[in-house]
């Protein structure tokens, strides 16, 4: 593994880490909004539980969707196919994957999409 790829790896493992800690915390507070539901009677209470409980939902899609994107990167670089755009199987520049590691079209490809 070259020395860049696994400085790669090294940010997308941190990421892991961080992410899967936030999602922990989302579960939580998910779980508490969830079993507060019962005892929330009051109709101002209700309508505020509710907005809290979407943002926590939307929070919840979010933070999963960047970690399933970091597991693909991260099995792109075991498999030895990272860097390669999927559509097209060129080489993503690297000032792409330097933003944004667990990009997974090139340039051309994302500005078509
Ligand atoms: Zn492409």
């Amino acid at each position: 593994m070259s020395d860049n790829l696994s400085e790669i790896k090294k940010k997308l493992l941190k990421e892991k880490e961080e992410i899967e800690l936030v999602l922990k915390e989302l579960q939580t507070k998910n779980t508490v909004l969830n079993e507060s539901e019962e005892i929330t009677s009051e109709v101002s209470d209700a309508a505020e539980h509710y907005e809290e409980k979407d943002l926590a939902f939307s929070q919840t899609e979010f933070v999963k969707k960047r970690l399933e994107q970091i597991d693909n990167a991260l099995d792109r670089i075991e498999k030895g196919i990272y860097g390669v755009c999927l559509k097209c199987q060129k080489q993503i520049e690297p000032a792409r994957l330097q933003i944004d590691p667990t990009i997974e079209t090139c340039r051309f490809c994302s500005s078509k999409s």
